[in-house]
């Protein structure tokens, strides 16, 4: 059997010269990555054991899965549809037909003795995934990344060996075995931990955004291996080490920057890094070598008997691609055309699916897009994560279903002048913290501005009355504006707004006294 890799690019190796990205005490960092989703099927990639999480040992395995002789795995077709959508949501080449290898180890929690995944000819192929890196001050134009996946394989997930419940054995729990993963492979595109992270972020975006997978990183739904070397600017790529089962961003941050540390001080020991796979110990903050690394060829993969060649028609793809949602980057660049908003609004609304359709029928209803955009941005998104709620979690669910409605009557309050924005930041958190309690959103909104004494003062006569009788009692300062002091105007319009207690239109207080001035 052929023991050829598969395909990747030597891109990395080519461009060689020129460091794109930071330089740690005169190293380039370089990182590759490899996330394992599991897929949200409701049953396991080739039995119909359940996938379901957090079950009693060995309750959700089947024969297949516990690998009984002569048991045969047959292809779940929703894994399949998944591997499809991924695809088409990073531009990637689907393959008519792409073919399953045995993936030859033993381990305690793989009875088969073979991991069933794809090798030579990968379900997806090539493909991008482009995010902004976070921007460094506010204003800022974002600076854009690009990162080339060299593929995206069906695999099924091995089981998982119980340490902790037994004195002197192991457990074995093979609930996980066969969970359908797609493993997506990065080229060794990214130049430093933050946009490594940002890569994963994207990524988990993505998934969680079509809904291939849950995204849930605790239950190990997506966790990330980072393969990460050093070199000095022109050399040819380092020999890399493998962080393992990344499953918080936080530490991919630090793991990483832990790593590239670790590994330039052994190559300015004059040591040479070893090729292995490593473990990161959130507790000491470092990462610890587990193993050395295998090569492909120690798995003696080859084509697994017992699967035919998975064949995808072009009907189905197309059928795929006209049924998929909008995608976060198309529906980033649609807010910027359309409502005009900058690539970091635009890009802060779209970060889930459920805050982007919020967001768009905010703008809607209320007809000021722009408005609509600051209020999510300003105000909703930091309630949502102050409430610590998941990112797919939509507005919606924590306002209740009429929270775009309520922004909108928000909006249409501070419009027509009905209150101020300082006004409406209040209203706006008792909406968040009270939200049962009113019927409709545009009566919930006046009726806590009522309730709450926030109108403004709309009745031009009787502010003007205020502000003749604030430059009365203020001759001084009326005098200071007349010799051309424009911090005495400031003082003027401060006592106007303490004389409405803070109702009157700021704008309106200062027309009116540069109309009565001259
Ligand atoms: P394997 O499957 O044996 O782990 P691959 O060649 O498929 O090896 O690469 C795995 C990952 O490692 C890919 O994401 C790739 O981009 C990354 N990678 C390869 N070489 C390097 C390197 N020198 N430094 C950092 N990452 C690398
Ligand atoms: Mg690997």
């Amino acid at each position: 059997m052929s023991q050829t890799p598969p395909p990747t690019n030597s891109f990395a190796q080519m461009q060689a010269g020129r460091p794109t990205g930071p330089l740690v005490q005169g190293y380039e960092v370089i990182i590759g990555f490899e996330t394992h989703t599991q897929l949200t099927t409701q049953s396991k990639i080739f039995s119909r054991a359940s996938t379901a999480f957090g079950a009693e040992p060995n309750t959700q395995a089947s024969a297949v899965d516990f690998a009984l002789p002569g048991a045969l795995p047959v292809m779940n077709k929703g894994a399949v549809q998944r591997a499809i959508e991924f695809g088409l949501a990073v531009g990637a080449h689907i393959a008519e037909s792409s073919v399953f290898a045995r993936k030859n180890y033993f381990y305690p929690d793989l009875p088969k003795g073979y991991q069933i995944s794809q090798f030579e000819i990968p379900v997806v192929q090539g493909g991008t995934v482009e995010f902004f890196l976070p921007s460094t001050g506010s204003g800022q134009a974002l600076e854009k990344k690009t990162v080339r996946l060299v593929r995206a394989h069906l695999e099924e997930d091995a089981g998982k060996s119980l340490h902790e419940d037994f004195i002197g054995m192991s457990g074995i729990d093979l609930n996980r075995a066969g969970t359908p993963l797609l493993e997506i492979v990065t080229e060794p595109d990214m130049r430093s931990s933050l946009e490594a992270v940002a890569y994963a972020k994207e990524l988990h975006k993505i998934v969680t955004w079509i809904g291939i997978c849950d995204g849930n990183m605790q239950e190990g739904s997506f966790r990330c291996d980072a393969n990460v070397s050093v070199r000095k600017p022109g050399a040819e790529l380092g020999t890399r080490r493998e962080i393992k089962n990344l499953n918080s961003f936080k530490f991919m941050q630090q793991a990483i920057d832990y790593e590239v540390r670790w590994q330039i001080e052994q190559l300015e020991d004059g040591h040479a890094i070893q090729q292995a796979t490593v473990l990161f110990d959130p507790d000491t903050g470092e990462t610890r070598s587990m193993r050395t690394k295998e090569d492909a060829a120690d798995y003696r993969y080859f084509p697994d008997p017992d699967l035919p060649p998975l064949v995808i028609s072009r009907e189905w793809v197309e059928k795929t691609r006209s049924e998929m949602k909008e995608l976060p980057r198309a529906m980033a660049a649609r807010f910027r055309s359309q409502y005009g908003l900058s690539d970091y609004d635009a890009n802060q609304l779209t970060s889930s699916w459920g805050i982007a359709k919020d967001y768009e029928d905010a703008a809607k209803l209320s007809k000021e897009p722009k408005l609509a955009a600051n209020w999510y941005i300003n105000a909703v998104l930091p309630a949502l994560s102050a409430s610590d709620a998941l990112p797919e979690v939509s507005v919606a669910k924590l306002m209740s279903d009429d929270a775009p409605a309520k922004i909108a009557a928000l909006i249409s309050r501070i419009s027509d002048n009905t209150i101020s924005n300082k006004a409406a930041k209040q209203v706006f958190e008792l909406l968040w913290s009270r939200n049962a309690t009113f019927a409709e959103p545009v009566t919930q909104v006046d009726a806590l501005i009522e309730q709450l004494g926030l109108k403004q003062m709309s009745d031009t006569g009787e502010l003007e009355k205020i502000i003749d009788d604030v430059l009365a009692a203020n001759v001084k300062n009326v005098e200071e504006v007349k010799a051309g002091n424009a911090k005495a105007m400031n003082a003027l319009v401060g006592q106007a707004m303490k004389a409405t207690k803070g109702k009157a239109n700021p704008t309106q207080v200062n027309e009116l006294l540069k109309k009565k001035l001259g």
